[in-house]
């Protein structure tokens, strides 16, 4: 029907990793319609935004009209679901269209979600709707504007399909940008094949891909662990710096790039509680905010368990190897943590790391003892350096305990105006979110782009967005995320 797009796709993941990738057409959307477009991120992938609204560009957003060179793939890989292990999980509504390269050199993925099922897609539809498509452009831009790596999003279609599920919903498709979508499920695939030239071949396309550094390391793949437990350990410091809770972090859900990837039952700490828990699906508490860190780590362990083969040709050789890498991850999640926390409370040099570190770890006890807004109480600190007091107070820091705090905080002299721009105003609120996609799905958007507004500049307080950076009203109750 239309014209093939002339964007150039690279075919790397599927002609280097053909036993990990079925060659695959997206379904055709009868009446698309797209929903929302990141024009900052089309420019710099070099893409034109007026050309990706036209029926060529919807036709590449949706899959169905890629370039003629083009090879969309449904990408193989395993997990652990909630520590359930499960042989075949896979691309079951979703396809990589390539890589694309963009005018600075750098390759990045162009994905879809909700393009259909595949012959990963088991008893599901292989379809998406508006309001989770929606949430994860929102959410990924969100974490991005706030400096924490994650896929983007680039646009969502809606497809103008009504899909059933507690009820008829409209379908979307999400176009998705990301270094790349290799998971710890994708090492989990490649060495339970038991073909380990495979699982080499994975390992040097994730080095070449994301780990330069690992290269030239005499013991390379030991070198590729290390960097992924790093990159890993400093990402889920940040998602706990600003009180996201992913939801889903099963072994699929956790990328070799260090990128945050899959946003289905995430959400933003309201008040600060280490058990707090959204998803309605985790009824143990296994992803609940407070234990991120653990799970990033026994995730970790499954992907050094993948690489054994790999690390040394001595099993317990390999097997020491791969648990003095996943060790690593304590200290580097430590570090980053600490780094970040001193930012948040302004703490100069001078002061001592185990100052700094028992000072914040006193002040979390009494935001939840107190039930203090995370986000709130973190962003009134500047003021409170400065001499204000109220905003704190208006979070809920209020009384003899947080005075006596600000009186151990304050001589420490930290520094207001370094404060502001690592402590948001705006994050995506679940109530603020929740009400964005309910009008999303009745066909009004402008709540989903005047959030994007308050969310995109975070950190950058505008009196016209007020209502975006103060906590949900106390009458909503609890709130349940579903995926
Ligand atoms: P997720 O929980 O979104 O990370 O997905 C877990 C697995 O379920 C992946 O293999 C997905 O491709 C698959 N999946 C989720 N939703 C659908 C759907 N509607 N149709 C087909 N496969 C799906
Ligand atoms: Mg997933
Ligand atoms: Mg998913």
């Amino acid at each position: 029907t239309s014209t093939r797009p002339t964007v150039v796709l690279e075919g790397r993941f599927a002609t280097e990793l053909p036993e990990l990738a079925i060659p695959w057409q997206a379904e055709a959307a009868p009446d698309p319609r797209v929903l929302a477009l990141n024009e900052p991120l089309a420019d710099e992938l070099g893409l034109d935004p007026g050309g990706l609204r036209g029926a060529e560009g919807v036709g590449l957003l949706t899959g169905r009209s890629v370039p003629a060179d083009a090879t969309p793939v449904a990408q193989a890989y395993a997990g652990h679901q909630f520590g359930a292990y499960s042989p075949r999980l896979g691309d079951g509504r979703a396809l990589l269209l390539g890589e694309l390269v963009d005018p600075v050199g750098r390759r990045r993925d162009l994905h879809l979600k909700g393009s259909g099922r595949t012959p990963f897609a088991r008893g599901g539809d292989g379809l998406a709707t508006v309001g989770p498509m929606l949430r994860e452009h929102i959410v990924s831009e969100a974490m991005h504007a706030l400096g924490i790596p994650t896929t983007r999003s680039l646009a969502v279609v809606g497809t103008g399909r009504w899909v059933q599920r507690e009820r008829t919903l409209p379908g979307a498709v999400l176009a998705r940008v990301a270094g790349s979508h290799l998971r710890v499920g994708t090492f989990q695939f490649a060495r339970a094949t038991g073909d380990v030239a495979l699982l080499r071949r994975l390992a040097d396309h994730a080095i070449d891909r994301h780990h330069p550094g690992a290269a030239g390391s005499d013991d390379r793949y030991a070198a590729l662990l290390r960097s992924v437990v790093a990159d890993q350990a400093s990402l889920v410091a940040r998602w706990m710096l600003v009180g996201f809770v992913h939801g889903v972090m099963n072994t699929d859900n956790m990328t070799i790039s260090g990128e945050t990837i899959d946003y289905g039952p995430c959400a933003f700490l309201d008040r600060y509680d280490p058990a707090t828990v959204y998803s309605s699906i985790d009824a143990e508490g296994r992803y609940a905010y407070g234990n991120q860190p653990a799970v990033a780590r026994w995730n970790l362990a499954r992907l050094a368990e993948a690489l054994l083969p790999l690390l040394h040709e001595e099993e317990d050789r390999a097997v020491e190897v791969a648990t003095e890498a996943v060790e690593g991850f304590a200290t580097a999640y430590t570090s980053a943590w600490s780094e970040g926390m001193r930012a948040k409370l302004g703490l100069p040099e001078q002061v001592a790391p185990d100052d700094a570190d028992s000072l914040a770890e006193e002040l979390l006890g009494l935001l939840q003892e107190h039930r203090v807004d995370h986000t709130s109480f973190f962003r009134s600190l500047g003021a409170v350096a400065r001499g204000d007091t109220a905003a704190a107070r208006r979070a809920g820091a209020d009384g003899a305990a947080f005075d006596a705090w600000f009186r151990r905080w304050l001589p420490l002299e930290p520094d207001a105006a370094s404060m502001d721009p690592v402590n948001p105003v705006y994050i995506p609120r679940n109530h603020l979110v929740e009400e964005a996609l309910d009008a999303a799905v009745e066909g009004d958007l402008t709540l989903v782009e005047r959030l994007l507004e308050a969310v995109t500049d975070p950190y950058v307080e505008r009196p016209h967005l007020e209502r975006y950076a103060g906590p949900a009203p106390a009458d909503l109750g609890p709130y349940v995320t579903f995926c």
